[in-house]
């Protein structure tokens, strides 16, 4: 790199999976006197998304499967703001905390890494009554929502009333949704254990997906398995359907079927962060930065990317068009190479390609329950589901969250899960502003 009279600006936008996992070798690789390592994120920490579904089971505490950027990143600024866009031309980003004014950050070196958001289609009412399930705040709205609706289930007399608030709909057979629903429908039934008027039977769980299979992610046998076994738990999958309309809380399929539900999550795939549209970097037809095997953005000098919202080629692959699949097994790996391209950028090295076979995926269905393909070889029922929870802790930052999670486990085994709905939680000034007068007591107008 040209000599700077300044240490090296080194901004890094999102501190997710891929930022903060950087930005943590990178404060151990470089002296503050070499770098000085900013992290800009919305949220104060990092998630471990493929914990979401046991948080939302209640398997493990939300607090345990975020990771504090402060706490971690002890030699880095963490700005909790968005960047809401780059100008690289100039070497800017524009930084939006929660409240006040925008202002203008420089860099000499840019890591872009803000992920992927939910990818929505214009279908009626989904944006009204679906949610997603990307976040912790997503998680542990939807499991205090579960138990509520088997509250109001248990609690009413009207009958379409109670059937609509036990219909719970997932839209999108990839792991996340089916091991979002696998986990919850879990919960929900062991919870049914303290509601003697409410069976089982009762409760309509359903996954649409729009294909003829679901978790493309591992073989058509296993997946075939996946279905069997969520059949067998009383899930009603249905494959090659669309949701064609939820206006009003009313579901309506591709296949002609209507209902309510209280519950619609919607996990049909994702898309690149659109906050890059405002950027000048080179996108592809998806949105993603173009970058080259090595990570840095092709066309442009001082520029990374990797994660979910980079298009990088699968160099493993013989197909040169190949690109690497967005997920967290890549996600962590690309950030040793990351880290050691932008250390090489600084001394004026040369860069290394990432390379990395996909290994396989692992999936959790619920407690003891899991499916999983590892270098090909397919495990079932609970040899997948300890893999599952071996790999993950494996991965999870930091000693101090194994630890946590596996204290988490430990206890959900020795005295059963926790099935407290803090459905209060959703709207805690209510009581408030009923006391306030300034809302009205439920059923009295
Ligand atoms: C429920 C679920 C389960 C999953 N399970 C698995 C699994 O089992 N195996 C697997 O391999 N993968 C799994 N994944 C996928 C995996 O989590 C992602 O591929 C991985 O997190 C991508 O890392 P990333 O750093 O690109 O994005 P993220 O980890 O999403 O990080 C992006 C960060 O950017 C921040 N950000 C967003 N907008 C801005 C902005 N404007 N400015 C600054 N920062 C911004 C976000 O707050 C976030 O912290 C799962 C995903 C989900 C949702």
């Amino acid at each position: 790199m040209a000599s700077l009279n300044h240490p090296v600006r080194i901004l890094i936008v999102g501190g997710g999976y891929v930022g903060m996992y950087t930005a943590f070798r990178l404060q151990k690789k470089l002296s503050r006197g070499t770098a000085e390592i900013t992290v800009v994120d919305p949220q104060s920490n990092m998630t471990y998304q493929p914990f979401l579904p046991e948080a939302a089971a209640g398997n493990l505490e939300p607090r345990h499967v975020v990771v504090p950027l402060r706490k971690v990143l002890r030699k880095c600024r963490v700005i909790t703001a968005a960047v809401s866009g780059i100008e690289h031309a100039r070497k800017v980003a524009t930084i939006q905390p929660a409240e006040g004014d925008a202002y203008e950050l420089g860099y000499d070196l840019l890591l872009v890494c803000p992920g992927s958001v939910s990818r929505l289609l214009p279908i009626p009412g989904l944006a009204e009554h679906g949610i997603g399930f990307k976040t912790i705040g997503e998680a542990i709205y939807l499991r205090n929502h579960v138990l509520s609706c088997l509250d109001l289930a248990a609690s009413t007399n009207d009958r379409e009333r109670r059937r609509r608030a036990l219909s719970f709909v997932f839209v999108g057979g990839g792991y996340a949704g089916v091991e979002a629903l696998a986990e919850l429908e879990d919960m929900a039934r062991y919870a049914l254990r303290y509601t003697p008027s409410v069976k089982a039977d009762d409760m309509r769980w359903v996954l649409i997906e729009a294909a003829s299979r679901i978790m493309p992610e591992v073989s058509v046998r296993l997946s075939a398995y996946t279905v069997d076994r969520l059949i067998e738990r009383r899930i009603d999958v249905r494959l090659n359907t669309r949701l064609e309309s939820a206006d009003g809380g009313r579901i309506r399929l591709s296949d002609g079927d209507e209902f309510g539900a209280d519950t619609l999550v919607w996990t049909a795939g994702v898309k690149a962060n659109p906050m890059l549209q405002h950027t000048d970097l080179p996108l592809d037809d998806s949105g993603r930065v173009v970058c080259a095997p090595n990570l840095a953005v092709k066309g442009v000098s001082g520029v990374f990317a990797a994660g979910d919202c980079a298009a990088v080629p699968d160099v493993t692959s013989p197909d040169p068009n190949k690109l690497l699949a967005p997920s967290a097994q890549h996600a962590v790996r690309q950030t040793k190479t990351l880290a050691e391209n932008i250390v090489s950028t600084i001394h004026g090295g040369g860069l290394h390609d990432y390379r990395h076979k996909y290994v396989g995926s692992v999936a959790s269905l619920g407690l003891y329950r899991g499916v999983a393909e590892i270098y090909g070889i397919k495990l079932r029922g609970v040899v997948a589901w300890f893999m599952h929870r071996t790999y993950h802790l494996s991965r999870m930052p930091t000693f101090n969250r194994k630890v946590r999670v596996l204290a988490d486990w430990t206890g959900a085994l020795l005295f059963r899960r926790e099935v407290v709905s803090l459905g209060q939680l959703q709207q805690p000034r209510s009581e408030f502003e009923q006391a306030a007068g300034k809302r009205e007591l439920p059923g009295i107008s």
